[in-house]
């Protein structure tokens, strides 16, 4: 069974204005509009989800809001902290979890990404756990992507991992202009591999179900690549996600393969 393609726009902390983000959610939103197998999905900061969120139409399945990151507690006395209920009263369908900027800026281990899954995946929110590499130490990188999948994901009942979506984001490889992203070819061997890994976590008839993506440096000249060649059902697109233009272009490339 062909499934959808899916792709995901981090918009990090971007832009500076509620007015700029409205302006760049509506041209992504009229990108999208015409699309019939891929399915979008917005990450805006969490100041704008609430409006932005709130402007997507009910029932309009293949473009949905996302957070960029929650807190695993409900409710209570943590301040700045964001739950995944309150995500979901304002319309988020999606959050990102274990992103590497939050690993290295803001200290989240494995075991924090854990408890991070746990809550959104128990609130029923579609989670999106981001690993990767910081480069490619022969012994050691394998190892590392390993543990943050075992890790991130333990305790967790299957039936829950149907709602869970991989991105995998080598760290060497995010934020670049040029030409500096990952090849298709190793991202294929990657994502072979990250199917291996979870097929003891979600065993057979669910592990070819979670989707498995790639992000970094993806841009509309080598985003047909990933998508043809990867073994990856979608991306996740940082700066690109921006520039509506560049990132209705990708959204193309995704419809038509
Ligand atoms: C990201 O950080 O999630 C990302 C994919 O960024 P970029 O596309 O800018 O490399």
């Amino acid at each position: 069974m062909k499934m959808r393609k899916i792709i995901i726009a981090n918009w990090k902390m971007n832009p500076q204005s509620l007015e700029e983000a409205k302006s760049i959610f509506n041209g992504t939103k009229r990108a999208a509009a015409k699309l019939k197998k891929t399915l979008t999905v917005v990450c805006p900061p969490f100041v704008y989800l609430s409006t932005l969120g709130s402007s997507i139409s009910k029932g309009k399945l293949s473009f949905q809001a996302g957070a960029q990151d929650l807190f695993w507690k409900e409710k209570g006395s943590y301040t700045g902290e964001i739950s995944a209920e309150m995500l979901k009263s304002v319309g988020a369908k999606y959050v990102i979890v274990g992103h590497s900027e939050r690993r290295e800026y803001f200290g989240e281990s494995n075991d924090i990404v854990n408890k991070k899954i746990k809550a959104g995946l128990k609130a029923g929110l579609n989670v999106v756990l981001c690993v990767g590499e910081k480069d490619r130490e022969p012994g050691v990188f394998l190892r590392y992507i390993k543990d943050e999948i075992e890790e991130g994901l333990k305790g967790i009942q299957r039936v829950f991992l149907k709602k869970l979506i991989i991105a995998y984001e080598p760290i060497w490889a995010i934020g670049k202009k040029g030409p500096a992203a990952d090849s298709p070819e190793d991202v294929l061997q990657m994502s072979i591999y990250i199917k291996k890994i979870l097929l003891p976590i979600a065993g057979k008839e669910l592990m070819p179900k979670i989707p498995i993506l790639y992000g970094g440096s993806v841009n509309p000249k080598n985003a047909e690549g990933f998508l043809r060649d990867a073994g990856v059902q979608g991306l996740l697109i940082g700066h690109e996600s921006l520039v509506p233009e560049h990132f209705g272009e990708i959204l193309k490339i995704a419809e038509k393969i």
